[in-house]
């Protein structure tokens, strides 16, 4: 009973830990009296936990409030160079790293192009890791101060066990155990997750839908894809799959898709199928800037070269263009009936590249709902731009780290360094550098 107590009482404890150190994550800068405030806890016990925080040095006093009479308050603020993170974002056409802080902003971002024979053998591994090993060198943070690797790697995937399913053109990938592998490389805690989900993530901490609670995420992209945040966590299914938005049927007797069914929203509005589209059109004879390129080459086009042409003016690109972005409103017109977010966020290459595509998407959308909750939705432009899925990457990183139970010390995530040695001050809470 009494070991049950103290079980208990330890919970509680790490309970309110979390609480507010998750509430100085979002503050910023913040005072203990507010802290006691927002969060309902006792000002003495803000005191001993923040006490605690600044033992561990994952806090530290940043100056003084302004006060309204009396002492001017001391804030506090998460110690953005204790502890960083990596997040990584494979695309087919990038590789992209990002280095954050324990603030979550951006410390070094890394960029490379993908090879398209990378991603039909296992090379790609080799690649990632590489491109990893690359920004740490860059970047100049040392290994114990790294809490652990992020991948936003195309689904299908499973999270929990690390393994890639059998994600479309990537061969390489297919039924890959990415987690350990990347694990045993480095020594660091790896996680995976579906990449439109963690450009949600990325989005919901640092770009368009930062502030809010409920955020859904639309990737137009090579793919269609999306992610969601519910109540500021990010939404796996049960166990995981949710977000399948590219493979929900938007024509009953369109064309057939990768995953085998017919008329999905991929199969219709996504980047390969503009591409295969513009392929027919030009073979029935319409004109475009890119014909005769098309006509010597039929692999010579891509998604890149009809976005190049839309903003030049080629009117079969632009067609097709907002044709796709007509497809893809109507299904953020049925999500939105669905979920009723906060705050829809519209990305992807299609999205960033071609300006009248975010437009095309919005009106329609909005065209599309219930009237009567046309005033309430807010649909936005992603703002991280092609870095999203290697920041919401990063991300996941911290979210797991500030989630885990410090009550007994700070974890040993960082102390595992490839080297194996400790990281000063991980195991006893000492500010060690
Ligand atoms: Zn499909």
């Amino acid at each position: 009973m009494e070991r049950l107590k103290g079980a208990n009482n330890r919970r509680v404890k790490s309970m309110n830990q979390s609480t507010v150190l998750q509430y100085i994550r979002g503050k910023g800068q913040v005072s203990k009296a507010e802290i006691s405030d927002r969060t309902k806890l006792s000002f003495t016990a803000v005191k001993n936990i923040i006490e605690e925080l600044v033992s561990y040095d994952l806090i530290c006093e940043v100056g003084y409030d302004e006060s309204s009479g009396g002492r001017k308050p001391l804030l506090y603020q998460i110690k953005s160079d204790r502890f960083y993170s990596i997040g990584l974002h494979l695309s087919v056409s990038r590789i992209r790293v990002s280095i954050l802080n324990l603030e979550g902003k951006m410390h070094h971002q890394f960029e490379t192009e993908t090879r398209k024979e990378w991603l039909q053998s296992n090379e790609i591994i080799d690649r990632m890791i590489e491109c990893i090993e690359r920004a740490l060198i860059d970047a100049n943070v040392e290994r114990d101060k790294i809490l652990g690797i992020g991948m936003a790697i195309p689904g299908p995937l499973d999270p929990f066990a690390g393994i890639v399913l059998s994600p479309p053109n990537m061969k390489g990938l297919e039924h890959v155990r990415l987690k350990e592998l990347v694990e045993a490389h480095f020594g660091l805690e790896t996680f995976i997750e579906k990449d439109a989900n963690l450009i949600a993530l990325g989005e919901f901490w640092h770009g368009a839908g930062r502030l809010n609670h409920n955020v859904f995420y639309l990737d137009a992209d090579i793919g269609i894809g999306s992610g969601f945040i519910i109540d500021n966590k990010l939404y796996h299914g049960s166990p995981y799959g949710a977000g399948e938005i590219g493979h929900g049927t938007i024509h009953i007797d369109g064309p057939r898709c990768n995953c085998g069914n017919y008329g999905c929203l991929e199969a219709i509005a996504s980047g390969l199928a503009i591409e295969r589209r513009a392929g027919e059109e030009i073979r029935r004879g319409a004109d475009a800037s890119f014909r005769t390129l098309y006509l010597d080459n039929e692999n010579s086009i891509d998604i890149y070269t009809i976005l190049h042409a839309a903003n030049e003016g080629d009117e079969l690109a632009g067609r097709l263009l907002l044709e796709s972005a007509r497809y893809v409103g109507i299904a953020i017109g049925n999500a939105i009936n669905l979920l009723m977010p906060q705050m829809i966020v519209i990305g992807g290459t299609l999205t960033h590249a071609y300006p009248a595509y975010f437009d095309q998407v919005k009106e329609v959308a909005l065209n599309r709902i219930l009237s009567s909750f046309a005033d309430n939705a807010r649909i936005e432009k992603a703002q991280l731009g092609m870095f999203g899925g290697a920041i919401g990457a990063g991300m996941l990183v911290l979210e797991n780290f500030f989630d885990k139970d410090l009550s007994e010390g700070l974890p040993e995530a960082a102390s595992r360094s490839q080297e194996g040695q400790a990281a000063p001050g991980a195991v006893t809470g000492q500010a060690g550098e």
